[in-house]
């Protein structure tokens, strides 16, 4: 059967509205954040930053899904706490992801944006247990997976009864060995005239580089894109993860401006 919750049926478009921001057509929403929490003071500096420039949603993982076992796993119910007194004292929200079905108890308490990572995209239990709760979920695409697969896996979710999903393309897997991933533009518009939900990028997976990140962002913003997830880091170098793909601040900084121009002659709001 074809999908069918979440089908483009007529012009409605889903706006997630969370209060202090918004994620939906004619917006731009800004997401970023360290891939994980590290340490209070570290995630308390990005959350300072991202206050400054104006940015209300902060990501950073605490349950990371790691290749290997033996990579650095996430601070877990610590790295929870670490991450939602940063945000109340900048006055942010967060999204972070949910491994399994005991971290996602703990991610419903917290977040304010459930994250469901690629790895997890096609795990359909998870999908049913998200899809029962009350909260907005961020559904990244599988690596391996095709735009129509991409969507049964939110329809799991919205025939469950929560129609609060954003898409999110994260770079799929192809021969290409300059990037991590390839980031699949295209993705963007079919995916607008096929379902009616928000649809946002993560350039930073999907490239595995920061140096061309500025590019991606401006580019999904032209083909349409609702908003962008980036892992920003005060000294990438240090970081525990991702440091390679995290942008330093004053480099996105000065893209947050670049997009903030590009937006208005897009007439599109950032958010
Ligand atoms: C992440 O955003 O922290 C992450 C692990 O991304 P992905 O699931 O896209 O690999
Ligand atoms: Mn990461």
């Amino acid at each position: 059967m074809d999908i069918k919750l979440v089908a483009r049926k007529n012009n409605e478009n889903t706006i997630i509205d969370l209060k202090n921001t918004k994620i939906g057509e004619g917006f731009f929403t800004i997401i970023a954040g360290p891939c994980s929490v590290e340490n209070k003071e570290v995630i308390n500096e990005i959350a300072h930053f991202l206050s400054e420039l104006g940015i209300k949603i902060m990501r950073g993982g605490v349950f990371k899904p790691r290749t290997s076992p033996y990579s650095f796993q996430g601070l877990g119910k610590k790295g929870l706490e670490y991450l939602k007194l940063a945000a109340e004292k900048y006055n942010l929200k967060i999204i972070t992801e949910a491994l399994d079905e005991d971290s996602l108890r703990l991610v419903n308490e917290c977040a304010d944006i459930i994250q469901i990572g690629s790895r997890n995209a096609q795990n359909y239990g998870l999908l049913r247990k998200v899809g029962k709760l009350n909260k907005p979920v961020l559904l990244k695409r599988g690596f391996m997976m095709t735009i129509e697969e991409f969507l049964y896996s939110a329809e799991y979710i919205a025939y469950e009864g929560n129609k609060n999903i954003i898409l999110c393309e994260r770079g799929i897997r192809t021969f290409e060995t300059k990037t991590r991933n390839t980031l699949d533009i295209s993705a963007i518009p079919i995916l607008k005239k096929e379902t009616h939900l928000p649809i946002i990028i993560d350039p930073s997976h999907a490239a595995g580089r920061r140096d061309i990140i500025p590019y991606l962002i401006k580019a999904s913003l032209a083909v349409g894109s609702h908003g962008v997830m980036v892992e920003i880091h005060p000294q990438p170098e240090k970081a525990l993860s991702d440091g390679k793909q995290s942008m330093k601040f004053k480099e996105f900084e000065k893209t947050i401006k670049e997009i903030r121009e590009l937006a208005d002659v897009l007439e599109v709001k950032i958010k």
